[in-house]
């Protein structure tokens, strides 16, 4: 069994600037099948898992990577989930992830990582990788 490459990555979603994921690769894979294909090669260039060690090792980070492994797994069964006990835990997961995330992201300069780590032409407005256009030619620009 491949140890699942997961961890904090800029871009995994293309109104999402830094966020947690639990299977980069599976995510890379749906980027390639399921995105339209005028967005894949951008989304897939912008996608990085961030290097473990720029991001700063508090107890803050090990609840957050614990609790998004959790919430991501409760998510897996989202569309099997038939009663309102599992629903609940669902969301308790989220919740508590949420909560984690915002913690710890107080502890990141996150402007600085993204520019340390993005590539130089990122057209991140804030809002959308796309604020440019969808093609990767945005990158080419300036
Ligand atoms: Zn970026």
């Amino acid at each position: 069994m491949t140890r699942l490459k997961s961890g904090l990555a800029f871009h995994c979603h293309h109104d999402i600037l830094l966020e947690y994921v639990y299977d980069y690769d599976e995510r890379l894979n749906f980027i390639k099948t399921e995105k339209r294909f005028v967005e894949r090669e951008l989304r897939k260039t912008l996608f990085v898992l961030i290097p473990e060690k720029l991001l700063p090792n508090t107890s803050q980070k090990a609840a957050y990577i614990k609790t998004g492994a959790a919430y991501y797994e409760a998510k897996v069964d989202l569309y099997e989930i038939t009663n309102d006990k599992t629903w609940a835990a669902y969301n308790k997961a989220e919740a508590v992830y949420n909560k984690a995330e915002a913690v710890y992201k107080t502890y990141i300069d996150v402007q600085a990582l993204h520019k340390q780590v993005c590539h130089p032409n990122c057209p991140w407005d804030g809002k959308t990788i796309f604020s440019k256009g969808t093609s990767l030619e945005v990158l080419n620009n300036e």
